[in-house]
């Protein structure tokens, strides 16, 4: 079968490092997973091994029909339920109340796939993802943030497992892939859905131009008059560092959070 290019399709070809990505997961034997794009089921194969259940969800017709009849066995006994469909378009409510989502994703997809999943009332308990090298990097480092890094912290705890690199899959991608963990997901940092907004409104402003001071950048949106007392709405100092000459990348997430409440 052709490997469709529109469909971000780049199958893993070892079964040794689709074990690894399930035992990165650390699936607890009761857990459900949700996998997006399981293509020719060597990734779900190893899942069904560490989980009570996989729920599968594959966007390309002719690999959902090789799959229901490759894993014909696991769907009869329950453990395997297979969806054709696009994740896109796809009912997140519909998923148990607690599942981990485990997938090597197409990477067209990892943008939505991020704020789909991590934004909705209906998180996963954990996310375990194969996505290019750059973007794991990008989100999992300590210094340097970025909206993408912001907005995955957020929600969780990012970590990077171990790097995958190019030669691992058909066709083989221009880039490198890692995966990438995020952790204790939770909507704590947003009890409100206008908290939510008002950082993601925050740090979109606060990037838009890389070479200005983040100070400058918020006030220029409105956001922040630059005579403003810089303190949260606890009278904590919500970040010392936009006081001064501070670029973006360098605040750290508790500074976007007490400036958005503030
Ligand atoms: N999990 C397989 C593996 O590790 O070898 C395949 C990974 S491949 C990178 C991405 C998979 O996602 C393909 O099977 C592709 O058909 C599927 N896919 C692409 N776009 C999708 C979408 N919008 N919704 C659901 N699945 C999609």
């Amino acid at each position: 079968m052709r490997a469709k290019k529109s469909l971000g399709q780049n199958f893993l070809m070892h079964a040794r490092i689709a074990e690894r990505i399930a035992c990165a997961a650390k699936l607890a034997p009761d857990a459900v997973v949700f996998e997006i794009g399981p293509g020719t089921g060597m990734l779900t194969r190893e899942l069904l091994k560490c989980a009570k259940k996989v729920i599968a969800l594959e966007a390309d017709r002719e690999l959902f029909e090789k799959l229901q009849d490759d894993f014909a066995r696991e769907i009869t006994g329950g453990r395997l339920d297979l969806i054709h469909g696009d994740v896109r378009s796809f009912d997140i409510t519909t998923l148990p109340k607690k599942y981990a989502l485990v997938a090597n994703i197409p990477y067209y997809l990892t943008g939505d796939i991020f704020r789909m999943f991590l934004e909705t009332e209906r998180q996963p308990s954990s996310l375990t993802l194969l996505v290019q090298k750059e973007v794991a990097e990008r989100i999992a480092r300590a210094k340097k943030e970025s909206i993408l890094s912001l907005s995955v912290k957020a929600y969780g705890t990012p970590k990077l497992e171990f790097r995958v690199p190019r030669g691992a899959f058909t066709p083989a991608p221009k880039v490198d892939s890692a995966v990438l963990t995020v952790r204790d997901i939770s909507r704590k940092n947003f009890p409100a859905r206008a908290d939510e907004e008002r950082f993601f409104t925050l740090i979109r402003a606060g990037f838009a131009h890389k070479r200005k001071f983040a100070r400058k950048n918020l006030s220029e949106a409105g956001l922040f008059p630059l005579n403003a007392p810089i303190y949260g709405a606890s009278g904590e100092q919500a970040s010392p560092v936009l006081a001064e000459k501070a670029r973006a990348e360098d605040l750290p997430l508790a500074a976007w959070l007490a400036l958005s409440r503030g």
